[in-house]
């Protein structure tokens, strides 16, 4: 392709010289930018039919900030070997090795994170989309519709809550109410069903949806679940398969021969595989180029949501969102599906997320520019919204490509490597699906190899749900606390998580003995005081446990201790 064309508009359009070089699989920038945002928007204008784009143009002044690894070094998994090596610990990542557990296989996780989820798995919306705002054929389509029908039996399977609620997506104009004729059928196109347009009732349905209202979109296949609790439990029931997980365990190079990957280094030394899948998120790119096979680039997308106490005031029933309006369709919104006010399965209500492109990968500060502009979004849908009720904020950094779809495959060049890149959203609805694909593509590959891949005949799909004392009927409690009356000490009073569950949560098949891994877990520190109370009680437990000090307790990775030393002691 003759690319001299859009050179010369980059030109004008942002002053940049880009030199662009093309080989059989991609287009490669290179250059200099002052603006990271301009660097962005050139790399997307070099996007063409059937090739990835590679962006090295440099932004001027900056210098990355080095990558979050772990402080651990040692040789715990030096010369093993293992039939697939599985890079990340995110709902790619850990879903993929559970379905790999279905086979006899020899697997194993790493993620470089002292617990799964702690990437955009773990800093998400919770939506199980419907997928009706994806236009065309795209992975992201294909996996998202096939993931949100099988939602529901996973999250069975795996002792996972999930509720399918629908979503309301609401109109302030009859011309977009007109034109979403044609959003509901070309979701019936994309098989997804009972999508339709209702009138003024949305205001009846949402009464605390603005009077501007003139109707909606209600798309009934949304649902919510936790993302960091589905995470980890694929994560565990891999476990409880026969996989293995190691954690604080970070990828930092591949040896490569013959067009083969045939060592990973790690921190804890260096292993060997017969297939390796990058799920690393934003890293992918990185990791891909470890093998000397980088053909895309990832640049990250912040997004920042709030937090809203489940008793908030002037909070709608369920998920609605803000459709098009007409000044949004002459503006450029494509990079996030617009957000919206959502219900967390915990009941709890999200807000936002917002979409801002940043050349750091780890950068998961809220900024109060995000904030204010979230609530800000958010409040002309729900305008009885109050700022008092927002107990927490997070960011999360999505992982897209410039071709904006995910890139599931096989390596062309080195040929025991599977890509599970450009996973944004709805990479949380979607897994569920394309786990299945990139397992069979996994185990293809090794038939074709020669090697025998038999079935798990131990497999067993059932991950056990921890018990939820709150959620028990006054009986069911008694008894509960009859057998093991931890259940009857409550320890984090927001969340009314008990001393037993708490244990529960740390006998867990990770070995995850942290306070953010309880939290994940069992919700302690979640509530409105966001663990003022409980913080100190539970780093008490986990010490307990490890028959250790609290100083030896860390909040999350290694090396965040909560406690460093003792300020008063009383001699006894
Ligand atoms: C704000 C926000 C809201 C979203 N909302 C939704 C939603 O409502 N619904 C939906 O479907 N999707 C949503 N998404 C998208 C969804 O969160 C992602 O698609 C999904 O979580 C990606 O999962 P992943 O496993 O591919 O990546 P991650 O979860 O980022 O996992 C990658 C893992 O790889 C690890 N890693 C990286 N490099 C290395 C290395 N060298 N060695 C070892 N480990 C490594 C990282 O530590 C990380 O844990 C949202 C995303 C964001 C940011």
């Amino acid at each position: 392709m003759n690319f001299d064309k859009i050179v010369k508009r980059v030109k004008k359009q942002f002053g940049v010289d880009v030199r662009v070089r093309e080989d059989e699989r991609s287009v490669f920038l290179s250059g200099e930018c002052d603006n990271w945002e301009h660097l962005v928007a050139i790399g997307k204008m070099f996007v063409t039919e059937g090739k990835h784009v590679v962006n090295d143009i440099r932004l001027e002044g900056y210098a990355e900030p080095p990558e979050r690894l772990p402080q651990i070094r040692d040789n715990a998994l030096d010369g093993t070997q293992w039939d697939v090596v599985v890079i990340g610990g995110g709902i790619s990542g850990c879903s993929v090795l559970r379905e790999l557990s279905r086979y006899r296989l020899k697997t194993l996780l790493v993620e470089k994170h002292s617990d799964v989820a702690r990437g955009a798995s773990g800093a998400n919306d919770g939506m199980v989309h419907a997928g009706i705002d994806l236009k065309h054929d795209c992975l992201k389509l294909k996996y998202g519709v096939a993931g949100n029908a099988i939602y529901g039996d996973v999250c069975k399977e795996l002792g996972v809550d999930f509720r399918r609620t629908g979503q309301y997506v609401i109109f302030d104009s009859r011309i977009i109410r007109f034109f979403a004729k044609g959003t509901v059928k070309r979701a019936t196109k994309h098989g997804i069903a009972g999508v339709k347009i209702i009138g003024k009732e949305i205001r009846q349905i949402e009464p605390r949806v603005k009077d501007f209202a003139v109707g909606a979109l209600y798309a009934p296949s949304s649902g919510y679940v936790s993302p960091y609790q589905l995470t980890i439990a694929y994560a565990e029931n891999a476990v409880q398969n026969g996989a293995t997980v190691s954690l604080d365990t970070a990828v930092s190079g591949m040896v490569v021969e013959n067009g083969k990957v045939v060592k990973i280094q790690t921190n804890r030394g260096t292993v060997s595989a017969r297939c390796v899948v990058n799920c690393a998120g934003v890293f992918a790119d990185r990791v891909a180029e470890m093998a000397g096979d980088r053909y895309f680039s990832i640049h990250p997308r912040r997004g920042t949501d709030l937090l809203l106490d489940p008793n908030a005031e002037g909070a709608p029933s369920e998920t609605i969102s803000m459709g098009p309006t007409l000044k949004s369709l002459h503006s450029n919104g494509g990079s996030t599906k617009g957000g919206g006010v959502i219900r967390t399965i915990d009941g709890n209500y999200l807000l936002g997320p917002d979409a801002v492109e940043t050349p750091d990968r780890e950068d998961t500060s809220t900024t109060k520019e995000s904030c204010d502009n979230v609530f800000a979004k958010q409040s002309t849908v729900c305008p009885s919204l109050k700022r008092s009720d927002v107990i927490a904020y997070f960011t999360g950094v999505r992982a897209p490509t410039y071709e904006e779809d995910f890139l599931i495959e096989r390596s062309s060049k080195v040929i025991n490597l599977i890509h599970v890149a450009g996973i944004q959203s709805p990479g949380l609805t979607a897994a569920p699906a394309f786990c299945k694909d990139v397992a069979a593509t996994v185990t293809d590959y090794l038939k074709s190899e020669g090697y025998d891949v038999q079935a798990n005949e131990h497999f067993n799909p059932t991950r056990q749900r921890p018990v939820r004392a709150k959620t028990l009927s006054d009986e069911q409690r008694d008894a509960l606390i009859k057998q093991d009356p931890d259940f009857g000490k409550i320890i984090c009073r927001c969340e009314e998580i008990s001393l037993g569950e708490i244990k529960q949560a740390l006998h867990n098949p990770l070995g995850v003995m942290t306070v953010d891994g309880v939290k994940r877990r069992v919700r302690a520190g979640m509530g409105r005081c966001q663990g003022g109370f409980c913080m100190p009680l539970v780093t008490k437990i986990i010490a307990d446990e490890l028959h250790a000090e609290p100083t030896a307790v860390n909040k999350d990775d290694v090396g965040s201790n909560i406690a460093v030393g003792k300020i008063k002691e009383v001699q006894s």
